[in-house]
């Protein structure tokens, strides 16, 4: 395989499996063609079932994409203020909190536009200006900035649109037999860790039947919910054709819809090729610290270090000094770690020039940046966090912090179970400092657990598709 936009002995179409379209242009996004290259080739491959569904999206999107007569149309519904059915239904995408929790709400958006053949259009936000690639061909997923429903931003779970407060107010009903003209032409789902019991009946059958004749949805969230569209009988059989092995679900729509912008696609390869892409072992460690935690940076490298000699992840130091040095044939091993802060990466680095270690390997630790403060609403540290997520995903082991959905996006890219801290509830060390984890997917930290009327899924059946997340009780993922 060679790197270079003109030559290449792959067909375009056989990158990342063929999940990636044919038609783009390959310099305008490299990330879209290169992220592939510099991994190992992933076990994880799309069905023939969500490929061709992905090919039926491009083209639905281009033909109602922004600007086209059709969505045009779609806009002159949205004024009128009710729905009818109509060739062009959308689903606009408003973005909320930090980056991870973008990504993985992003790529549920998406997967919830194909089960409903929806259109996914997202509100550009200047902290997302220049992250993503475009990822349809020939079209555009930038909401026109003319939309004519205004501050989607400001939406939130007390506003008059949310689906549980026109449910509260009788403006909508969930009686599956409502007609479309008696629906308003958008509804706000509100799908963020705050929502309320009636915003949750979303994810009810009867719910979705009556959402499915809205002609726009707007769905702001910060949660992988995913696995909660696996709790609908109307879904089950679909997703069931498009992810035969559910576990991929993030891992393939992530590879298919996520590609960083060629700036900070540099930052992962200059940084990549630099440091990381010639060791024999690459080891991600990922270190976030939450304000609930309340324990000092000491205490927090102690439960790395545990967790590290209790999984056996980080190469064994030679207290003693016994080892002899060896000069030719040895592995090397880079450790990767990524925090907002330089701590634990200065702790570990000292580590390893302080002693040997007992394997003889060549031990080198990288930290690309430490930002010490979250800031979001920058984006040139937007950027460094997306880079830094992606030179993650490019390790081959991972230990990564719970319930941290910046962890949840680098080792669901990668396609690799990791080992995950758990985390330390104010001051509550627990007893195990980790777990290996049985899944790659992410964690849907705050499930809705709606009470539906109309049709459920049996206990059973929601078991075989979901458990309980290692580092969030309450939390359910796919695996
Ligand atoms: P979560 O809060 O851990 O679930 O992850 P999010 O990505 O949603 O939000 C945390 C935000 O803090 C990130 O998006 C970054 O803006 C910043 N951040 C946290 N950890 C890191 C890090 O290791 N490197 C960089 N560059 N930014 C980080």
């Amino acid at each position: 395989l060679t790197h270079d936009s003109n030559q290449t002995s792959t067909p375009i179409n056989n990158y990342l499996d063929g999940l990636i379209p044919s038609d783009f242009n390959k310099s305008s996004c490299r990330s879209r063609f290169e992220w592939a290259l510099l991994r190992r080739s992933s076990p994880h491959m799309p069905s023939s079932y969500l490929l061709q569904k992905l090919r039926n999206y491009e083209a639905l999107h281009k033909k109602c994409g922004p600007n086209t007569p059709l969505y045009k149309k779609s806009i002159e519904q949205l004024k009128s203020g009710h729905s009818v059915p109509l060739d062009c239904n959308y689903v606009v995408w408003i973005p909320i909190n930090g980056l991870g929790n973008r990504i993985l709400s992003l790529a549920s958006t998406f997967l919830y536009a194909i089960l409903t053949n929806r259109v996914l259009l997202i509100e550009m936000t200047n902290e997302l200006d220049d992250l993503f690639c475009e990822p349809f061909p020939d079209t555009s997923w930038i909401l026109p900035p003319d939309f004519p429903v205004k501050n989607l931003n400001q939406l939130n779970v007390n506003s008059d649109v949310t689906y549980g407060n026109m449910l509260n107010k009788h403006t909508i009903s969930n009686d599956s037999n409502t007609t479309f003209e008696s629906l308003h032409s958008y509804v706000y789902a509100h799908i963020v860790e705050d929502y309320h019991n009636l915003d949750r009946m979303f994810f009810c059958n009867d719910d979705q039947i009556v959402l499915g004749k809205v002609n726009w949805l707007l769905l702001k969230s910060d949660l992988y919910f995913a696995p909660s569209l696996y709790k609908l009988p109307l879904f089950e059989e679909e997703l069931h054709l498009l992810f035969p092995a559910k576990e991929s679900v993030f891992h393939l729509l992530a590879h298919y819809l996520i590609h960083p912008t060629n700036d900070v696609w540099g930052l992962v390869k200059r940084y990549y090729n630099s440091y990381l892409a010639k060791a024999d072992e690459k080891i991600g460690i990922q270190v976030r610290v939450f304000s609930f935690t309340r324990v000092s940076s000491d205490v927090i490298l102690q439960q790395i270090l545990d967790c590290s000699k209790l999984e056996s992840i980080l190469p064994e130091l030679d207290l003693n000094g016994t080892q002899a040095f060896k000069t030719n044939e040895q592995k090397s091993k880079a450790i990767l770690v990524v925090s907002l802060y330089a701590y634990y990466y200065e702790k570990i680095k000292s580590m390893y020039y302080e002693h040997s270690i007992k394997t003889g390997e060549l031990v080198s630790v990288y930290q690309p940046s430490h930002e010490e403060t979250q800031n979001t609403g920058n984006q040139l540290h937007n950027k460094k966090a997306l880079a830094e997520m992606y030179m993650l995903s490019l390790c081959d082991v991972f230990l990564t912090t719970g319930i941290s959905t910046f962890g949840y996006v680098s080792y669901g890219l990668a396609g690799i179970k990791p080992i995950i801290l758990m985390p330390i509830w104010n001051k509550k060390i627990p007893d195990l400092p980790c777990v290996r984890e049985t899944s790659m997917e992410s964690c849907h930290l705050s499930p809705a657990n709606p009470s539906c009327k109309g049709r459920t899924m049996d206990k059973e059946k929601v078991q075989q598709y979901v458990k309980q997340c290692p580092d969030k009780g309450a939390g359910i993922k796919l695996f």
